[in-house]
Parts: structure tokens; C-alpha cells; sequence
């Protein structure tokens, strides 16, 4: 298996393979960079069709989170780690107490969270073993769930899109179409509905519709039309990929502001959204509320002012973003990973 000719290698600190027959623990931790401090990024845990497969993953997942951690100018580097679902019956704590062990020994290059596969009793199991975990729900400087922060970070940044394209940022009257009502999509409804918006919503879950159409007053469409409303502002908080060769032409928002991560299906979609007209706030960087949060607890002491700081620093972001990207003619996407590749450079 190619590692350091991988196509996704892009000249990561190192990747680390970890490996317990007993437990069926085969772990990949890709570290892209610490040059601001320990790597930090969740652990995947995914049925892989290949090791080359998983691989990829965790290169690509991890070089992101360097760029993520930079963009909200956050003391971490940026790192990923996934674990490849063993085929056939195993036992849960032991795989977890062994990537627990391969994390410890790693020496705090590498931080883990949750990511998907992954729940908070996992992270208590890994904390059984390392220290170098933050995202727990219980202790001292314990930061819990990062929706909430997440949401709030999205809010506040499409509040400054909305200020860039239409001089101010009263959401009164906005329509807005959010595609997901999951912990970050519903948060940022009830924000939305609050702030005097009117909420176009979709879902494949229909309690959680049936909530948003009672307590916000929100509109219920089918889940393949969202994206296609007469709007204002897009929001994609579900999965990846909801812009498209195929969706992007049926846009009628001026602006995209989703939580949702790898928005674009590839960035060669990025064109087409400039050629329509719409003005696309990078995911990675408005979406850095979670990993805020999970500093905030990395730091070993969590303060509410620290968070806060840094949720202000990523709304100003957005706006030099947005202005940047207005007055030298790129897209917004070029232009935050201009800040965070020049971040990462100055460490
Ligand atoms: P979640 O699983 O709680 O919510 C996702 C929601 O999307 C669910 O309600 C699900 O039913 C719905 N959904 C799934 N498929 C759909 C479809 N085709 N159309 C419409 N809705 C669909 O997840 P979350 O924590 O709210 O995260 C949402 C997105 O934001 C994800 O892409 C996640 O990676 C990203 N994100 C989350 C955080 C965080 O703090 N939770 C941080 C950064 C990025």
C-alpha cells in the first residue's frame, strides 16, 4: 500500500498504524501537522472496503483539520484518525482500550474526539487509557456536545453573509431553507425563527418535522426539493455533497451557510456557484464551532469568555473572507485556504 506516494499524501508529520489481534483493533492515525500545536481531529469508525480505502480517509480527513484548526485560529494542529470495523463479533471496550493505548503511546501528537461510528461511552472508554481525548462528557474541563457552539458559530456567520450581500444583518423577513434538523440544523432553526426568519425544512426523520413546523412555525418540504426553494439562504446541515453539478443549477438562494461538512460534492463545483450568482460560505471555517468548544477543553481549563472570543474571530473571518473574496475577484474558498495555509506556515 502506498503511503508516502499516496495521492493524498500531502506531506503529512507522520501516519501511525495501530494494531491489536486481541481486540481486532487496526486504527490508522494520520497526522497532517502539529506546527500549532497537538494534532486534533475525531476518530472515524467505519467499515472500510479497503485498507488503501481507509487510507485515503484518514489522510484527506486529516489534512482538513489542519486547515479547520488554523482557519479558527486555534492552538492545534490537525489530525484524524479512523478505525476500520473488524469483520465478525468482537468486544467493543477491548478494541476501545487498545486505540486508547496506541493513542497513549503516541505522547499528545495526536488529540481525538468523536466522529461518526463513535459515541461518547467510546470516549470514556478511551479516557480509561490516555488523557489525550477531549470531546467527554463528565470532568473537570469536560465540553460535552460541540453542537450547540456549532450552531452558534453558523448563525453568526451567516448573519455576516446576509450583511454582505444585503447591507445588514436582520434576519426579519429572510427566508432561510435548512436541510437537516439534527443537533447542529435544529439549533440553528430555533435561532433562525428567533432572530425573525421564515424556515423552510427537510428531513428524513418526520418527529423531528412535525417539531420544527409546531414550535417554529416552519415550513415541511420533501427532502429533494429543499435545496431548490425560492430562498434566501441555503442551509445544508445534513451529509456531504449537497452541492452539486445537479443542485447547484436549481439554487435560488444568494447565499449557502450550512453546517455540514465537504458541502461541495468536489471543488470543481465551486465555479458553477460563482457563475450562478451565489455566494458560498466555506463549510470548514463556519462550521468550527465543535472544535472550538473541544479546545476550549483541550486548553485543560474550559471558559465560556475563550469560546466566545474565538466565535467572534470566526464571524470576522467570514467578513474578511467575504470582503477578500469581493474585492480581488477569487472564490471564498480559495480564499480561507489562503488564511489557513498561511497560518499553518507561520505556526
Ligand atoms: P445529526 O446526525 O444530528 O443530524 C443530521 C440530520 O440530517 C438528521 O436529523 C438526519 O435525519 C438528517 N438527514 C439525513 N439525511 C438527510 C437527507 N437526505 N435530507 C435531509 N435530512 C437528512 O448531525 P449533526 O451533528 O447535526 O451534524 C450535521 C452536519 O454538520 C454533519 O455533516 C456534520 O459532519 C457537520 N458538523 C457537525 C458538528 C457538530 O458539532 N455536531 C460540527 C461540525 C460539522
Amino acid at each position: 500500500m502506498a503511503v508516502f506516494s499516496h495521492a493524498d499524501f500531502a506531506d503529512h508529520e507522520g501516519v501511525y498504524f495501530a494494531h491489536d489481534p486481541e481486540s481486532n483493533l487496526r486504527a490508522i492515525i494520520a497526522v497532517h501537522s502539529t506546527v500549532r500545536g497537538p494534532a486534533a481531529g475525531g476518530t472515524r469508525f467505519w467499515r472500510y472496503e479497503s485498507d488503501e480505502a481507509a487510507l485515503t480517509d484518514a489522510l484527506r480527513l486529516s489534512k482538513a483539520m489542519s486547515y479547520k484548526n488554523a482557519a479558527a485560529d486555534l492552538p492545534l494542529g490537525g489530525g484524524k484518525a479512523v478505525l476500520i470495523y473488524p469483520e465478525g463479533e468482537f468486544d467493543r471496550v477491548s478494541l476501545f482500550e487498545a486505540y486508547g493505548r496506541a493513542i497513549d503511546r503516541l505522547g499528545g501528537t495526536y488529540i481525538t474526539a468523536e466522529d461518526v461510528g463513535v459515541s461518547p461511552e467510546d470516549m470514556d472508554i478511551i479516557h480509561s487509557q490516555t488523557k489525550y481525548v477531549a470531546g467527554l462528557s463528565a470532568g473537570e474541563a469536560a465540553s460535552g456536545d460541540p453542537s450547540p457552539v456549532t450552531a452558534e458559530g453558523v448563525f453568526r456567520g451567516l448573519k455576516a453573509g446576509v450583511k454582505h450581500i444585503w447591507g445588514n444583518d436582520d434576519l426579519s423577513g429572510k427566508t432561510v431553507a435548512v436541510q437537516g434538523l439534527g443537533h447542529v440544523g435544529y439549533a440553528l432553526c430555533e435561532k433562525l425563527h428567533a432572530a425573525g426568519a421564515k424556515l423552510f425544512v427537510a428531513d428524513i426523520n418526520d418527529e423531528v418535522l412535525e417539531r420544527a413546523k409546531m414550535s417554529l412555525n416552519a415550513t415541511v418540504v420533501d427532502i429533494h426539493d429543499i435545496h431548490a426553494q425560492e430562498v434566501d439562504v441555503f442551509c445544508p446541515c445534513a451529509l456531504g455533497g449537497a452541492l452539486s453539478a445537479q443542485t447547484i443549477p436549481e439554487i435560488k438562494a444568494k447565499l449557502i451557510a450550512g453546517a455540514a461538512n465537504n458541502q461541495l460534492a468536489s471543488p470543481e463545483v465551486m465555479p458553477l456557484l460563482e457563475k450562478n450568482g451565489i455566494t458560498y460560505l466555506p463549510d470548514y471555517v463556519l462550521n468550527a464551532g465543535g472544535i472550538i468548544n473541544v479546545a476550549a477543553e483541550v486548553s485543560g481549563k474550559y471558559s465560556l469568555e475563550w469560546v466566545e472570543q474565538k466565535l467572534v474571530g470566526l464571524e470576522a473571518t467570514i467578513s474578511e473572507i467575504l470582503k477578500v473574496s469581493e474585492g480581488e475577484g477569487v472564490t471564498t474558498l480559495q480564499v480561507a485556504n489562503r488564511i489557513a495555509e498561511e497560518r499553518l506556515k507561520r505556526g
